[in-house]
């Protein structure tokens, strides 16, 4: 579960580092930033925050921060019905974003979260760059992580259905409860 005040901290500081982007956000889009922490409890390792600005039947358009250190574990966005499943385009704004994928191991040491490599197997490494892309296809795994500074990035995508994505790590919850304190 998630402690309130870490979540408005992670919110607030997501919302600056978006912000010192260059990008505009409108106080209401400051205040929809999602602190995501798929029901393992400690956000700042494993969690993502996510402002969603676009979601139509079609399309969607997110925008997504990793603080330090923080990793976005693996998953994958599966077909739904006669949709092949969500087709998504990264592209970084700021940071250098470690993207993980199945393929030739080319993972540097110590980055799988501690006791977690069970649950991390997408080990072909790809560091993205400000203005870098990469598109992931329909129902491949992958996992993002920042390393030594913040990142923010943009997911352009078809449409996404985060209640259906798949996570290889049997403990995640992708919408759970926000725990008062
Ligand atoms: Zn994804």
């Amino acid at each position: 579960m998630i402690n309130e005040n870490e979540h408005e901290e992670l919110k607030r500081r997501s919302g600056k580092l978006i912000q010192g982007t260059g990008l505009v956000l409108t106080p209401a889009e400051l205040d929809r930033i999602e602190v995501a922490d798929f029901g393992l409890g400690h956000p700042s390792r494993e969690g993502a925050q996510i402002l969603t600005l676009l979601q139509s039947e079609r399309i969607t358009v997110k925008l997504v921060v990793l603080i330090t250190g923080q990793t976005l574990p693996e998953h994958w966005h599966p077909p739904v019905g006669t949709d092949p499943g969500k087709e998504e385009t990264i592209r970084v704004l700021r940071g250098r974003l470690r993207l993980y994928v199945d393929g030739p191991d080319s993972i540097r040491p110590g980055v799988i979260p501690e006791g977690k490599e069970s649950v991390y197997t997408c080990r072909q490494e790809h560091l993205l760059e400000p203005g870098q892309q990469h598109t992931l296809e329909s129902d491949e795994k992958h996992w993002f992580q920042a390393g030594s500074e913040p990142v923010v990035f943009f997911s352009f995508s078809t449409v996404a259905r985060d209640a259906l994505d798949r996570f290889t790590d049997p403990a995640v919850k992708r919408f759970p409860p926000i725990q008062p304190d």
